[in-house]
Parts: C-alpha cells; sequence; structure tokens
C-alpha cells in the first residue's frame, strides 16, 4: 500500500500544465482526486490520463474567485469523499505588460483575484476539516517571480509575493495541527502559461514540478518542507 493511498486530494488549475501533472503523479501515488478549473472538457481529459482505475476522481467546473462556487466545491466534497487531506492551491493566471501604465485594470483584478483571493477562499473554506482531523498538507504554488522582481510583470509578481507572505503566515498558524503548507517556487516551467509549450526540454517540465510536490508530500510527518525554489539547471535559449 503506497504512503499516500486513499487520501483525498483537491487540485485547482487540474484541466492543463503543471495542475495536470499534479494530479497525474498523485493519482498514481493512490491518492483520490477531486479536480477543478473552469473547463470540465480539460478536467476529463486530466481524469482519464491518470492510469490508475482503484481511485476515485471527480472533476468539478469551477472558479475559484468565486466564493459562491468555492461553496459548492466544499459541499461536493463533502458529500462524495466526507473529508480532505491534501489541498494544492495550483490555479493561477498571469498578464505582462510593456510597464504598469500598460497594465489593464481588468486583467490585475483577475489576476489577484484567482493568484492570491482564491487560494485564500480555498484554504478558509477546507481548512477546518484539516483542523479537526489535525492533519492534512496545504501545497500553494507560487513561483519564482514571488521572490524576485520582474520587468513587465510587476502585477502578477505581487500576486505571488502575496502567496509567499500568506503560505508563510499560515504555515505558522497551522503547524501545530499537524498540517504542513508546502510552498512551492517554479522559474519558467514548460506549458502554455504564458502562450504556447515549446520544445525547450532545458526547462523544468509540469512532470518534474509534480515530482518535488510528491516527494515533499512523501517526507515523513514530523517533517515539512516548507518552501522549494525550482529552476533550470542550465538553461538555454
Ligand atoms: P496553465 O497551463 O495556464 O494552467 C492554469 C490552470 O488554472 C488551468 O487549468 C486553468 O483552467 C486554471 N484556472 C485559471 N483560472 C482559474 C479560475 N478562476 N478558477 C479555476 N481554475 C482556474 O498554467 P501553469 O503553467 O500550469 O501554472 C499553474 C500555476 O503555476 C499558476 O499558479 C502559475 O502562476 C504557477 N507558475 C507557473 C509557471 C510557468 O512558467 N508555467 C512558473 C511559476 C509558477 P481554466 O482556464 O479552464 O479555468
Amino acid at each position: 500500500m503506497k504512503q499516500l493511498s486513499g487520501l483525498t486530494t483537491i487540485i485547482t488549475g487540474a484541466g492543463r500544465g503543471i495542475g495536470r501533472a499534479i494530479a497525474i503523479a498523485l493519482g498514481n501515488e493512490g491518492c483520490n482526486l477531486v479536480l477543478i478549473s473552469r473547463t470540465l472538457s480539460q478536467l476529463n481529459e486530466t481524469a482519464s490520463m491518470v492510469n490508475n482505475n482503484t481511485i476515485k476522481i471527480e472533476c468539478i467546473a469551477a472558479d475559484i474567485s468565486k466564493e459562491s462556487d468555492i461553496n459548492s466545491i466544499h459541499n461536493e466534497v463533502v458529500s462524495k469523499f466526507g473529508n480532505v487531506d491534501i489541498l494544492v492551491n495550483n490555479a493561477g493566471v498571469g498578464y505582462f505588460a510593456k510597464t504598469v501604465a500598460d497594465m489593464d485594470i481588468q486583467k490585475y483584478d483577475e489576476m489577484f483575484n484567482v493568484n492570491m483571493k482564491g487560494l485564500f477562499l480555498m484554504t478558509k473554506k477546507f481548512l477546518p476539516m484539516m483542523i479537526k482531523k489535525n492533519r492534512g498538507d496545504i501545497v500553494n504554488i507560487s513561483s519564482l517571480a514571488g521572490r524576485n522582481a520582474i520587468e513587465g510583470g510587476a502585477v502578477y509578481a505581487a500576486t505571488k509575493w502575496a502567496v509567499i507572505g500568506f503560505s508563510k503566515s499560515l504555515m505558522l498558524e497551522v503547524r501545530k495541527y499537524n498540517i504542513r503548507t508546502i510552498t512551492i517556487c517554479p522559474g519558467s516551467v514548460n506549458t502554455t502559461f504564458t502562450g504556447t509549450e515549446s520544445d525547450n526540454l532545458s526547462i523544468p517540465q509540469p512532470s518534474d514540478i509534480a515530482k518535488v510536490v510528491v516527494e515533499a508530500l512523501l517526507m515523513p510527518r514530523n517533517v515539512m518542507i516548507s518552501e522549494i525554489d525550482i529552476r533550470p539547471t542550465n538553461p538555454q535559449k
């Protein structure tokens, strides 16, 4: 029996990219999966890529920036699974502009509403179940943009700095309930996040990020890897 077998795991942004890779990897580890994004067809595609027919998979189309959608996710999880063990806050959007003066206000709102407020709402909603069980894991996908300055990406970077500040504080608040907060900070990953996937294999692939997440979750319960930076070893342009 695998260590993570049977653990109910919610993954936001599981329709493609990093979230999809995390779903496939955790499904292979035996986790039951709740897959979330706004596009049901992509979630169903992710579910079909999980190579484990012994687990339960639920796909829920929802916008994590809306509290009403989070309430629906919560109701669905309670009725179908009863509980949650692992929450992977991965969904995110990124828009870039030549300067801050060119940044659209709606795009500003969307980035903060998804990258930070959505992550907060999901955490707030599912934390009580973990506190009650005195156990849980929350994986927050931030970015190296949450540690560094990005020319043309001031707002995106601000959302990811916010995620790190939130996650560090959350970690201090909930470790006493045996809840681990694991913050992942990747640099460029080969997804369609900023356009099209490339054939650049010198940067991390989504499956590499998923491997790191699995390894962190597999650490003994008395060990929390609280923050992980992931860089390419030798990036080629
Ligand atoms: P991606 O391929 O664009 O996937 C993003 C996922 O989030 C999609 O499934 C998308 O589905 C979902 N999503 C977006 N808005 C949502 C909303 N309002 N409600 C629910 N789901 C939503 O991006 P990715 O590259 O895998 O990025 C995943 C995470 O890693 C993001 O937080 C990103 O900031 C972070 N990251 C990415 C990179 C990179 O280079 N790729 C580097 C560092 C950090 P729908 O649009 O269908 O809802």
